[in-house]
């Protein structure tokens, strides 16, 4: 027996799942370098968040036609993909069709596989027109040139030829063609290989067997190098998504603790901090790099699919302001992949490159831009929240810096001095009661 293909198979395989794997590691060890947050309350909303917008895509459908879509690509996806077990199976133990003993019922499901395949190429035709012939603006803003760009047509063609590549395995294999079950859409494309001998049918069968599966594994291994990520991280994003009502503000208990120190006419301000009690002072206030903020935030970078739905609510990209909170997340995304390349080319130590996100990446002006109206929020279908990275380094412009705009600081100096943004002494508070 010749047992060379299965001996290439289990190699492709073993190559193929194991560079994934280190790459899998990687990306673990990237998101731990954020900050520790506590992500353990809420578990059951958690889950419900997880299966009500990962699993249910439920908040994809807001926009009826990408959403139907989606959902389609996101099911043909994972269902057809229950065939890659029986080609793995195949391939190592040399056997074909293994699970054909099922008889009907494996009619059945080849038989839909290859509808779900049919609809998938469809839909990714339409997602591949959206993009590229009616050019929806949200595709075509400034951040989505070069390879953000390239990387939304890659995956397209990518399904498009592993679809083609599924049916036209289908409609060469002599062995289901003449079950004359399952092959509810691969029928139609065995005419195209009528005047074909045996031999040259079996060669296209295996061609094609051999690149679906193989692509399957360079698209595995793609994922980490593309926006497509989110089809693995979305899971876990939205079950540690922000739980708080949007847009509320994390306190830093030592500030708060201060100002409620300052607050209390009987604390004693040189007191000593009780024994055996440590005052957590944070090392930085807010955020300038990637490393000041919270591993959910860095997850939520690498989740994000560059879809534009915050960019297309945000009403300071749309009244033309330098802020985009999809170039928010794909900054933080790049910057993240600077600072691991940084420590895998140094032993797994960070060496400063003179570089921070803040300055390097997103500029002051995208910073202040933002209304914090939550918009970009409220629109993520997978539960990102740009407007938290902005508020971080927000604060560490303000508290680190002191380089707030100045109108902020003239409003910050005026609440400090007389109890409200506006420059007028507390006594002249009521002065406009009198006016006539
Ligand atoms: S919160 Fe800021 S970034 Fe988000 S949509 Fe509103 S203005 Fe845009
Ligand atoms: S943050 Fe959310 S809405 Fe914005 S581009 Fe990323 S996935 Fe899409």
């Amino acid at each position: 027996m010749n047992y060379i293909p299965n001996i290439l198979f289990a190699a492709a395989l073993v190559l193929g799942i194991g560079y994934f794997v280190k790459n899998v590691k990687k990306l673990v060890r990237n998101i731990k370098l954020g900050q520790d947050v506590d992500v353990s309350d809420h578990k059951d909303q958690r889950w419900q968040n997880m299966i009500r917008i990962a699993l249910g895509q439920g908040k994809m459908v807001r926009r009826p036609v990408a959403g139907i879509l989606h959902i389609i690509v996101y099911l043909g996806f994972i269902i057809i993909n229950i065939e890659v077990l029986e080609i793995i199976l195949d391939g190592l133990t040399g056997q074909h069709r293994l699970f054909s003993f099922m008889g009907g019922f494996y009619g059945f499901l080849i038989g839909s596989f290859e509808v779900l395949a049919l609809l998938v190429f469809v839909s990714v035709v339409i997602f591949w027109i959206r993009r590229n012939v009616i050019k929806l603006q949200r595709f075509w803003k400034p951040e989505m040139t070069s390879w953000p760009k390239n990387d939304g047509n890659f995956i397209l063609y990518f399904e498009m030829v592993l679809m083609t590549l599924f049916l036209v395995m289908n409609a060469t294999d002599m062995h289901l063609q003449e079950m004359q079950s399952g092959n509810v859409i691969s029928q139609f494309i065995t005419p195209l290989f009528s005047g074909m001998s045996e031999g040259t049918l079996h060669l296209v069968e295996r061609s094609a067997w051999w690149l679906h599966i193989l692509g399957i594994l360079v698209f595995l291994n793609y994922l980490y190098y593309s926006k497509h990520l989110h089809i693995l991280l979305a899971f876990p994003n939205t079950y540690f998504g922000k739980i708080k009502p949007k847009g509320e503000f994390n306190n830093l208990e030592a500030v708060t603790n201060e100002v409620k120190m300052m607050m209390d006419p009987d604390a004693d301000p040189f007191a000593m901090p009780e024994e055996g009690v440590e005052e957590e002072v944070p090392a930085k206030f807010g955020a300038s790099d990637v490393q000041d903020l919270s591993w959910v935030q860095l997850l939520n970078a690498y989740t994000c699919t560059e879809c534009g739905r915050c960019t297309s609510e945000c009403p300071a990209n749309l009244t033309g302001k330098q802020l985009s909170p999809r170039k928010i997340m794909m900054d933080t995304r790049d910057r993240l992949e600077e600072v691991g390349k940084n420590m895998d080319a140094n032993n797994g130590e960070f060496k400063d490159d003179g570089k921070q996100l803040l300055g390097d990446y997103i500029s002051h002006e995208e910073i202040w831009a933002c209304t914090t109206c939550n918009a970009c929020v409220e629109a993520c279908p997978v539960s990102i929240d740009p407007l938290s990275i902005i508020l971080e380094m927000r604060r560490y412009l303000v508290m680190e810096q002191s380089a707030a705009p100045m109108e902020l600081n003239n409003m910050m100096s005026n609440i400090e001095n007389n109890g409200a943004p506006w420059p007028y002494n507390q006594m002249d508070r009521l002065n406009w009661v009198d006016e006539k």
